[in-house]
């Protein structure tokens, strides 16, 4: 396998213009000569199949909800970011991409990162254009708040619903598509294989998942905008359906999945609460805009926060890193309340992993129709959820599972390593590095699908032709069968766990032993415990219904098979990496202050992944990550 980054030559600020301008394009009578397959309706598929509509092509779309705006994109809360600077509060291009490479940890493409800042003003013109409510201020003009890792106030919003309503504009004009027919649209189909022909990606198997029919679906380009794999942990707060299938069958044709390891811990998540929970809830980075984290610096102390006098409790973060406090980055904030609890500090019914988030003294200084106005709805949504009024009492948070930074391994057109197959938004790999900051995950799932994939797919389009391939060929009919047969098993173990059972367990080693911080023995101890698991779940797992109708017992257990294989490569992932960087931290390899402490010079590249069969190692591969533009520092947020 071989990595080629295509980073186009010359300055950072002009890469992107040269490229574009060194592309060849389908002239405009052609595209419709082209047939592209996108998978995924969040807003990096409906974006860039609605432009790909738009510019003429034939598209093909396919998700597994019942509608395509019901892709997870619809949960997002917080907001935006953009170098508009509206605020003129000393934002620009350069310092946006600056603060994401940082954000990162120095583990992105400077080229890559860079392109996203510059892109990220017209995602806000395209958005406001299409009708998108962004909060705005008395005078009219577009508002802006901060998220966490920024000193500047960049991030657009709307109430804590920024994500519903990027996702409607999106979804609007997808739709606009289908009804000119340029977009024929497959709602509750899943994809479950890549069909690649003479090493180029020609189409993909899908199941309807209300008939269970397999068929297949040849075009002259792929694109996966199948989102990330956080619910690998089981406990997430991605929606219960986001999964790893797509990208990790996409591997296991050939295309290398880079930075496994790296995943995201929410810092303000509502805490656990008992075992049979299945799923968490965020409470949006926005909230610690206005909202103070502490604990009792008493260990055990179970007074009521309101009990606690002022003098009495540690506001850690903003202790620890004066110059950002509360909004420290996410990897930070979230290590910091694990540090906390592990000590003894923690606060709430389970287990004491909970931190405040108090928003008296915001309340106090703004009023409360003020916090309303910003956070209504999440306030609402803790108080239905908890039970508790977050306008009387501090909310209770604690870290969880909630991004995925790693992804399918993409050049800088998007490309995987399999010509013909690109993968967008939160599927690859490419612009976070070892973490992601706030409002940038929207970014750049627009920016991929709005304003990159539209102009390198044709690039590709124009230099590799049309393929007189169909679904006909041989190996369409391999991979159906293929699909046919996993569904055929499944249904015939007939054991005595159910397939959730077996996730909720996988879970619990992932976050064990590759969660928030991680050690070589424990990963080694993971690589041992996963691969039995999977054993057993091929053994006993109880897989009720038929193959014939909607059965979403079915559904899961195939995906919770591809998550257990997939646990192991992250498990390696991190192995691999003898250092500590972002999001991912190594126990060994800290400083005297309990920092993460990268090593630069043997690790500053970027993990790539080969399949190498089903329980065996995967091949690594290292693409060098050169930095020419900014110089390498240790993060600090003191
Ligand atoms: C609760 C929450 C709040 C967030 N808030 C913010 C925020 O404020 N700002 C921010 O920048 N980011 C936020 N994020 C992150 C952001 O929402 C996501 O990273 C982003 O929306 C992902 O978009 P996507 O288009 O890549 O994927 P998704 O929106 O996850 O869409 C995936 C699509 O792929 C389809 N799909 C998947 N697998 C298959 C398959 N095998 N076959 C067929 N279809 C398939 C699904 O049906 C779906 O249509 C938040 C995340 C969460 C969990």
């Amino acid at each position: 396998m071989k990595l080629d980054s295509q980073i186009p030559s010359g300055p950072l600020a002009e890469k992107w213009d040269k490229h574009r301008f060194d592309m060849k394009l389908v002239n405009p009578s052609n595209k419709r000569k082209y047939k592209i397959i996108v998978v995924g309706t969040g807003l990096a598929g409906a974006s860039a199949a609605a432009t790909f509509a738009e510019l003429g092509y034939n598209v093909s779309v396919f998700c597994y909800q019942d509608s395509p705006r019901r892709a997870h994109s619809i949960a997002a809360q917080g907001g935006i970011n953009a170098a508009k600077n509206y605020q003129n509060d000393g934002d620009s291009i350069f310092r946006l991409f600056y603060d994401t490479i940082k954000g990162g940890d120095f583990r992105s493409r400077e080229a890559n990162t860079y392109r996203l800042a510059q892109v990220s003003n017209n995602i806000i013109d395209q958005c406001v254009a299409q009708g998108i409510p962004f909060a705005r201020e008395y005078g009219g003009t577009l508002a802006n708040r901060s998220f966490g890792g920024a000193q500047v106030s960049r991030t657009f919003y709307a109430r804590g619903q920024t994500g519903q309503q990027l996702l409607l504009g999106a979804y609007s004009s997808l739709l606009r598509q289908v009804a000119s027919g340029k977009i024929k649209m497959f709602p509750r189909t899943e994809m479950l294989d890549l069909v690649v022909v003479n090493d180029r990606a020609r189409g993909i198997v899908v199941r309807n998942l209300i008939t269970g029919k397999v068929s297949s679906h040849a075009a002259d380009a792929v694109v996966l905008a199948t989102g990330g794999y956080a619910n690998v942990f089981y406990l997430s707060t991605n929606a219960k359906g986001c999964n790893v299938t797509a990208s990790y069958r996409a591997y296991k044709k050939g295309a290398a999945f880079a930075n496994p390891c790296y995943t995201q811990i929410h810092p303000t998540c509502i805490p656990v609460t008992g075992d049979y929970q299945s799923k968490l809830t965020l409470m949006s980075e926005s909230l610690r805009n206005d909202g103070r984290i502490w604990v009792p610096k008493k260990k055990g102390d179970t007074r009521p926060p309101n009990d606690i006098p002022e003098d009495e409790r540690d506001y850690y973060l903003e202790r620890k890193y004066p110059s950002f406090g509360n909004l420290a980055p996410r990897d930070i904030s979230s290590r910091s309340a694990k540090e906390v609890c592990d000590a003894g500090y923690g606060v709430g019914h389970y287990k004491g992993k909970g931190v405040y988030l108090d928003f008296s003294d915001a309340i106090k200084r703004l009023g409360v129709e003020v916090i309303k106005d910003r956070y209504g709805n999440l306030f609402d949504m803790y108080e239905r959820i908890t039970g508790e009024n977050p306008y009387e009492v501090p909310m209770r948070i604690y870290p969880a599972s909630h991004y995925a930074m790693g992804g399918l391994w993409v050049d800088y057109n998007l490309m995987s390593t399999i010509p013909g197959l690109f993968v967008i938004g939160e599927a690859n790999f490419s612009d976070h590095g070892a973490n992601r900051l706030g409002a940038s995950a929207l970014m750049q799932g627009l920016a991929d699908g709005y304003f990159i994939i539209p102009y390198t797919i044709g690039n590709y389009l124009a230099r590799s032709g049309n393929s007189d391939i169909n679904a006909d060929h041989a190996e369409f009919k391999v991979s159906e069968k293929a699909v046919e047969e996993q569904t055929k098993k499944l249904l015939s173990i007939n054991g005595k766990r159910t397939a959730d059972s077996f996730h909720r367990e996988l879970g619990h080693i992932i976050w064990e032993y590759c969660g928030m911080s991680r050690n070589e023995a424990g990963l080694k101890k993971a690589l041992e415990k996963i691969p039995a698991l999977g054993e057993e779940f091929w053994n006993n797992a109880k897989i009720v219904g038929s193959g014939s109708e909607l059965n979403q017992v079915l559904e899961r257990a195939g995906r919770v098979a591809d998550f257990l294989e997939f646990g192991e490569i992250m498990c390696y992932d991190a192995l691999d990496r003898k250092e500590s960087c972002g999001a991912h931290f190594r126990e060994e390899y800290q400083t005297e202050e309990g920092e993460a402490k990268r090593d630069d010079k043997h690790y500053s590249y970027v993990s790539a992944w080969e399949f190498n069969g089903v329980g065996k190692e995967p091949i690594l591969h290292k693409e060098p990550l050169v930095f020419e533009n900014v110089k390498l520092s240790t993060r600090s947020y003191k």
